[in-house]
């Protein structure tokens, strides 16, 4: 097939276009960060000298995700239910539509389902408009349940075209897993599952406000490693202290998160010294 290799066939659709400047980039990162990994490596293995008593530990792979868990706990008291009490679902999806509307002067509301449209009593949906002009629908089905299609993703189901003076507006769904809830209204995210929301909603909006003569160029139908680029940058905002102070709030008292808590999210065990 012209090509050297199988990641040569893989990468050469992409905007990398060769496994020679994927490797080059990788090494070039991997010299920028080595300083702060080897310093968190460090942190790691104090953590569990501490925790095992002994003097000689070595940091095994599996112990990473182990101790970085202990240890941002043990830095901030962080309880993951604390944590899920500021983001309830109605919550998280008003922050959204603060982000879009400060970003790009949209906005969304939701809209009634037609008899049969939906696949299950839990579907959302919602319409996107931009400068009073109709962008698309959206549909959330975001909570697990039996025989649900598994992971969280964003599928593009009718990109945007021109059909002579017609305009087709585009259609996307998001579909989760999110454990909390099996209701909408009463979902309560992890904070890792508000970044996929966020993540899968910047892919959504990709979709959404793309205007293009032909559908298969429409939103995410781009090179693959350009694709996972406004979702990373809208993954971001979930981290962010100055966007989640402006939704995240306590489901039963209204409190604002506090800023601590937020930066232990980040990863503050590193610095807790
Ligand atoms: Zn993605």
């Amino acid at each position: 097939m012209g090509c050297r290799s199988y990641s040569d066939f893989m990468v050469k659709p992409n905007m990398a276009s060769s496994p020679d400047v994927v490797m080059s980039f990788l090494l070039e990162m991997s010299k920028m960060i080595k300083p702060k990994a080897d310093e968190e490596f460090k942190a790691i293995q104090d953590f569990k000298r501490e925790k095992s008593g002994q003097r000689c530990v070595d940091l095994e792979p599996w112990d990473e995700a182990y101790y970085k868990a202990m240890m941002r706990s043990s830095a901030s008291n962080l309880d993951s239910s604390v944590v899920a009490s500021y983001f309830a679902l109605p919550q998280c999806i008003e922050g959204l539509k603060m982000l879009v509307e400060s970003l790009f002067g949209a906005t969304f509301h939701s809209v009634p389902l037609a008899t049969c449209e939906s696949w299950h009593p839990d579907v959302l949906k919602i319409i996107i408009y931009l400068f009073h002009g109709d962008m698309g629908y959206m549909y959330l089905d975001l909570n697990s349940r039996a025989g649900k299609y598994p992971g969280c993703a964003n599928f593009a189901i009718k990109g945007f075209w021109l059909a002579f003076v017609l305009v087709i507006l585009q259609v996307v769904a998001i579909v989760c897993n999110f454990a909390g809830s099996h209701n909408s209204s009463t979902a309560r995210l992890s904070h890792g599952e508000v970044g996929t929301l966020f993540h899968e909603f910047g892919h959504a909006l990709h979709s959404l406000l793309s205007r293009t003569d032909y559908q298969h160029f429409s939103g995410t139908r781009v090179a693959l490693d350009f694709a996972e680029m406004p979702s990373n940058l809208f993954e971001y905002y979930a981290w962010d202290y100055r966007v989640s102070r402006g939704f995240a709030k306590h489901y039963s008292t209204g409190e604002v998160i506090p800023k601590k808590l937020v930066e232990s999210l980040q990863g503050g065990y590193v610095c807790r010294n």
